[in-house]
This record gives structure tokens, C-alpha cells and sequence, in this order.
């Protein structure tokens, strides 16, 4: 099911979280590689899914990446330290040996993307060391990957967490100033 979280932002729940941002035309996530049926369907109602040109990921585990290949056009985007854990060892940054032989994008770091300037994007090591939460200024949404969640926050026993990382990045996340939080699960 597709829900609109504002005139802007729709999320869709498969297997994680993932949303769409409309005028930028613009994902964050692409959901389960399982939920890919629906994910398709839900998403192709709102937007022709051709006309997707950038795909952030918030980090590259396989419930966030799984459904990349369902956007032609798009650019896929996650931050540096991701992008080289992944290169060092694509398992322990995926953790699914299957989805990890599908998944063949080109990653770009996120520092090449231009975004109009009321986006930022801030690198919050934890969960993995290249995870990324993405703040709207404006409409004063946080995207929090699965860094933060409404009770609680991310795993840092996993292959290419941060743990020692983790408490800074959620200190900063709480002077962010948004109302709004869009998180990569509903935990
Ligand atoms: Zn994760």
C-alpha cells in the first residue's frame, strides 16, 4: 500500500520502508527484493517509473536495495563509506548472498548529488558505517534509514556497523530540527 505522508512524500512499506519525493522525483529505498509485485504496482500508480532519475540509498542492506533494477533511468546514490564497505565485502554489506549477485548498479557517492539546497544529507555512522538520513528543511522531514526508528534505533552488531559511531550520529539527529520522521521501519 502506497500513503502519502505529505504533498510531497509517499512511502511504501515492503519489507522496509520506501519513499517517494515528488518533485524532485526522487526515491529513497527501494524495499524488499519479495515485495517487488507490489512495490512496482504501487509506485507506477503515482509515477511513471521511467521518469525516476535518482535512487538514494540510505545504506545498502538487501531489504533497502532490493527493487534498484525496477528504475531504468535512475542514478543510484549512497554515501562513500558504504560504497567502499560494500567493494570489501559485498555480503557482510548486503547480508544476502543471493540479492548481493543481483545487485549491479553503479554507486555514486552522494557528495556528487546536487540537491536543491533545503535537502541535506548527513552521514550518521551506526548502523553501518556509511548510513545517511536525509533532512528536508522545509517541509521538516527526516529520512532516517534504519540509523533512528519511532522507539528505538538500528542494529550496530551487524558486518559493517559502527557501533562506537552510533551515539554521536543520534545526538546530532536530535538537534535536527523536523517534525516529521520517516523511518526505514516501522519498529
Ligand atoms: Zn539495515
Amino acid at each position: 500500500m502506497i500513503q502519502r505522508i505529505n504533498d510531497e512524500v509517499y512511502k511504501i512499506s515492503c519489507g522496509s520502508n520506501m519513499y517517494y519525493i515528488k518533485p524532485l522525483n526522487l526515491v529513497i529505498d527501494t524495499g524488499n527484493f519479495q515485495e517487488r509485485a507490489m512495490v512496482e504496482r504501487e509506485l507506477s500508480s503515482i509515477v511513471d517509473l521511467s521518469k525516476i532519475k535518482i535512487v538514494i540509498f540510505t545504506h545498502l542492506h538487501y531489504d533497502h536495495i532490493g527493487n534498484f533494477n525496477m528504475l531504468p533511468n535512475a542514478k543510484f546514490y549512497a554515501h562513500k563509506d558504504e560504497i567502499s564497505s560494500f567493494e570489501k565485502d559485498k555480503i557482510g554489506a548486503v547480508l544476502n548472498p543471493v540479492i548481493v549477485k543481483k545487485f549491479t548498479p553503479k554507486l555514486i557517492s552522494i557528495a556528487r548529488l546536487k540537491l536543491p539546497k533545503r535537502y541535506q544529507i548527513i552521514h550518521t555512522p551506526g548502523h553501518t558505517c556509511g548510513s545517511i538520513c536525509i533532512l528536508d528543511t522545509v517541509k521538516k522531514v527526516l529520512f532516517s534509514g534504519d540509523t533512528l526508528f519511532y522507539d528505538g534505533y538500528g542494529r550496530v552488531d551487524l558486518p559493517n556497523s559502527a557501533p562506537k559511531k552510533m551515539e554521536k550520529s543520534l545526538q546530532e539527529i536530535a538537534e535536527l530540527d523536523y517534525e516529521t520522521l520517516c523511518p526505514g521501519h516501522e519498529y
